[in-house]
């Protein structure tokens, strides 16, 4: 796994060098819109931690952290009236996954159906 890079752009966001459309913070997390919203919601849920993947999170962040990520999950979906219809999250990782930014994400997507997982095969 690579090591985790400082300058990535949501390392910025948590350091408040470049704005970001916040729609939840706690201590240990931040959610903000994403910038390309793929659904009328598009939420990205990230954790104040530097962690590159979803895999860095799971091996090294402490139980209060991971609890907390994931309650700030739950909270969001609620808040912006997500739970009744549904939501899909998805958390891309390397290369394989189409992962962007190297620091681990959540993206909650609701607001519409949105279709099969994925629309085609890799090749
Ligand atoms: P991923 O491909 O899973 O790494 O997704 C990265 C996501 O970050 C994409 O959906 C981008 O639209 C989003 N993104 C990139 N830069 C920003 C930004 N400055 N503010 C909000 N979202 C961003």
């Amino acid at each position: 796994m690579s090591d985790y890079d400082p300058n990535n752009i949501f390392a910025k966001i948590l350091r408040g060098e470049i704005p970001c459309n916040k729609v939840y913070e706690d201590d240990f997390v931040l959610a903000f819109n994403d910038i390309h919203p793929q659904a009328p919601v598009h939420i990205l849920v990230i954790p104040k931690g530097s962690y590159v993947s979803i895999s860095d999170f799971g091996a090294k962040a402490s139980a209060e952290e991971i609890k907390a990520f994931f309650d700030a999950v739950s909270k969001i979906a609620e808040e912006k009236g997500l739970s009744g219809d549904g939501f899909r999250t998805i958390t891309n990782a390397g290369l394989n996954g189409g992962q962007e930014v190297p620091h681990f994400h959540l993206h909650i997507l609701g607001g519409c159906r949105l279709g099969p997982m994925l629309t085609k095969m890799a090749a």
